[in-house]
């Protein structure tokens, strides 16, 4: 019997001012990459590359049955911008600057909800946030557009895409991400950029 991978779906370009920020032009239709498996860690360190790796906070849903969202939780879609922008230039896949070890880092799963907010913080100071209204796209409407050509499975998961304020992690940065519900924190995680 095959053993049953977990899958790692990720939007891109799902808020249109980040899109903005790096030059790229808002997609019609949801455009979506995959990560391995292997690069999911924990929050804890961060290997951050003397600067090389920038931050992407992104709500990652947990593909349930029927396909529908059934958990959240915050994750950094770690990128190596440098290696990206050469690859971009090239038109080639983005393997090397997305699912390099330790580069999907996922926090503690909650029930999903699409009515949240998330934020992170760089030493105290917000660096991204942003209300899931704020996407192009719903969830459930990523999600959608996702398994009409994916071989989307229960347990996957989804990284949705990140807003603004992108930027590199250097070394001796705390990192701390949360997520809310209006006055309520849902999950909170921190990082040490080592
Ligand atoms: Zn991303």
């Amino acid at each position: 019997m095959l053993a049953i991978i977990m899958d790692v779906w990720c939007a891109i370009r799902t808020y249109p001012k980040h899109a903005a920020e790096l030059g790229n032009s808002t997609p019609q239709e949801p455009v979506f990459f995959l990560k391995s498996s292997s690069s999911v860690v924990p929050f804890g360190q961060i290997d951050c590359q003397n600067g090389d790796i920038h931050h992407e906070l992104e709500l990652v849903v947990r593909i349930g049955e029927d396909l529908k969202p059934d958990a959240m939780a915050v994750g950094l879609d770690l990128t190596k911008r440098t290696t990206q922008d050469y690859l971009k230039t090239g038109g080639l896949p983005w393997a090397a600057a997305k699912s390099f070890r330790g580069a999907s880092v996922i926090g503690d799963w909650v029930d999903f909800s699409d009515n949240v907010a998330y934020d992170l913080q760089i030493n105290g100071e917000i660096k991204q946030k942003a209300t899931l209204n704020q996407m192009s796209w719903s969830i459930s409407q990523l999600v959608g557009k996702l398994s009409e050509w994916a071989p989307l499975q229960v347990g996957d998961v989804l990284f949705t895409g990140t807003p603004a304020g992108v930027g590199p992690l250097n070394r001796g940065d705390t990192i701390q991400v949360r997520l809310s519900q209006g006055n309520k924190v849902l999950s909170i995680h921190s990082a040490d950029c080592i």
